[in-house]
């Protein structure tokens, strides 16, 4: 064999590899997974149906345009279809955003810590990530995020709520904001947990997005909906951007199951909301919960939560999956914790109560 091997990009050289939330071990005691902040209920009434229908012609190719998903998220949001483009997942769509806009010599500004995938898909993409560390009390510092801006600035991140703090920035913050922003930099808004979010001041960004041509809103089906196995998002932008979207998607992405399945689940609103109400009233029994073992927990608007444990967090999550629940653990940070059904729920309070008592 020979010793010289294909030339590949040096951007791609230490690349962080994205952990995914790690399965619940299949040996355990019981053991439930609640390190993806995926949603523990089964499909949503009819779409299982759907899916199983269209799995009959997974022989074809799926319909490349997504046209009666467009049409149907264009509707359901009041947008041009125009405005709207699909991808495999939100991240993407994220990533098809950073290849859009930015390259070698270009900025990336996020907060940090943020969303795991921003820091891989501005590599990739050869650009320069720059991280804003979030304030104290884990919200997004949104003045030194501004403060930042470059005349090399392409893209800015906004998680809004964000990921893995759970913590959300309210509507006065973000205009004053989205005010400071040059008009040639692009503003994506992630709201892959809005359909959580209970702060009536916290924004719709489909709203800001309506004034504003360089906001673009990030949504996904994974979460709220119930469909992460499916890998279906989309992006609602102005033109150019949403038509740079069309450009970089790749060929046939989106899978027909998954363009089915999300019209469906768009359809099952009824029992989406009430899945996602019980999901938020289980949110504040948790949150409730620990705040009376005496934790600290920053106001999570999200499907999960989060514990700033520092130096103990890898214990914290190795007393967790002992105890039969597998958590997110951000070494030397914190654990993020999706809140899942009301058995893993309990579990893992009772191992945070043990926790507390023992420090
Ligand atoms: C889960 C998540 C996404 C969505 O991922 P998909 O690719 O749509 O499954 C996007 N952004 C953030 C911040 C997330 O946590």
């Amino acid at each position: 064999m020979s010793e010289t091997s294909p030339k590949l990009r040096a951007e791609l050289e230490g690349i962080p590899t994205y952990k995914p939330g790690r399965p619940a071990a299949a040996d355990g005691p019981v053991a439930y997974k609640l390190s993806s902040n995926e949603n523990p209920y089964p499909p949503l009434p009819g779409v299982l149906e759907t899916v199983t229908a269209a799995a009959g012609s997974f022989n074809r190719y799926p319909d490349m345009a997504c046209t009666g998903l467009m049409n149907e998220l264009a509707e359901r949001f009041a947008v041009p279809v125009s405005h709207i483009a699909t991808g495999t997942g939100s991240v993407g769509v994220a990533q098809q955003l950073v290849q859009s806009t930015s390259g070698p010599g270009d900025e990336v500004i996020y907060a940090w810590r943020s969303f795991e995938a921003y820091p891989i898909i501005t590599q990739i993409s050869g650009a320069t990530s720059v991280k804003v560390p979030l304030t104290p009390g884990d919200v997004h510092d949104l003045d030194a995020m501004a403060d930042a801006i470059t005349d090399r600035t392409r893209l800015i991140f906004v998680c809004n709520p964000n990921n893995p703090t759970g913590t959300a920035v309210r509507q006065a913050e973000l205009e004053r904001f989205l005010d400071r922003v040059p008009a040639d930099v692009l503003v994506v808004l992630d709201e892959a947990y809005k359909e959580f979010v209970r702060d009536i001041e916290v924004p719709d960004g489909v709203v800001l997005y309506r004034d504003r041509p360089n906001v673009c809103v990030l949504r996904t089906f994974s979460k709220a909906y119930g469909l992460a196995g499916l890998r279906v998002g989309f992006a609602i932008a102005h033109e150019p951007v949403a038509a740079a979207l069309r450009k970089t998607a790749v060929p046939f992405g989106v899978s027909q199951l998954a363009q089915d399945a999300a019209v469906a689940s768009l359809r099952a609103e009824d029992a989406l909301l009430g899945r996602v109400g019980s999901l938020v009233s289980e949110r504040t029994r948790v949150v409730d919960a620990l705040r009376g073992q005496g934790w600290t927990v920053p106001d999570t608007q999200a499907n999960f939560v989060w514990l700033r444990l520092g130096e103990r967090t890898v214990d914290f999550a190795a007393v967790c999956e002992r105890a039969g629940v597998v958590v997110r653990p951000f070494p030397g940070e914190g654990v993020r914790v999706t809140v899942g059904e009301t058995e893993a729920n309990d579990i893992f309070l009772t191992v945070a109560e043990g926790f507390r008592k023992e420090i």
